[in-house]
């Protein structure tokens, strides 16, 4: 059992650079005390995977560059959404986005979401994708780890 939000300050940190480099814009709301049950280092993979697409989303985008990182525990879950602005994703992409090898980038290789989807699964939670003008948005949810005393 382990401390997501810690997971995700974790990955933020690391990112940073990058985010500076691009010019984004982050805008981080993350509860404290998030507990889950599983493989931490697969969940930050999950969390970079995530992050990097948005940069890569972000990059050569003319207008401000947003990042946005929402954590919460509601019902019993865990409650991740990071969210980018950029342009919106078309549906015919948005329904195979989790298959492995779809890119639309020309040195990609369609793997992250694949494994995202993976990893979340694994730990009996759900990764959804919606995308509209003006942000696309990656929402995950985990179940809450009880802990045993
Ligand atoms: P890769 O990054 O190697 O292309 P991914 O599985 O990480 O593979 O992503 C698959 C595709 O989903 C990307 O090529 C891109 O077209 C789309 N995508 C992923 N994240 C975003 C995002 N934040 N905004 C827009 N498109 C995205
Ligand atoms: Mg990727």
């Amino acid at each position: 059992i382990f401390d997501l939000s810690i997971c995700l300050h974790e990955m933020i940190d690391f990112m940073y650079p990058r985010f500076l480099e691009a010019k984004i814009n982050l805008m981080a709301e993350i509860s404290p005390d998030l507990k889950v049950e599983g493989d931490k280092n697969q969940l930050k993979q999950v969390i970079l995977n995530i992050l990097n697409n948005a940069v890569e989303e972000l990059c050569d985008l003319p207008e401000e560059r947003i990042i946005k990182v929402k954590a919460y525990r509601s019902s019993e879950k865990i409650r991740l959404e990071i969210s980018n602005n950029g342009s919106q994703i078309p549906a015919h992409l948005l329904e195979n986005i989790f298959e492995p090898f779809i890119t639309t980038k020309e040195l990609g290789t369609g793997l992250g979401l694949s494994v995202c989807k993976q990893i979340v699964e694994k730990h009996n939670g759900q990764i959804l994708v919606e995308s509209n003008a003006s942000y696309t948005t990656f929402s995950i949810s985990i179940p809450e780890a009880i802990e045993r005393t």
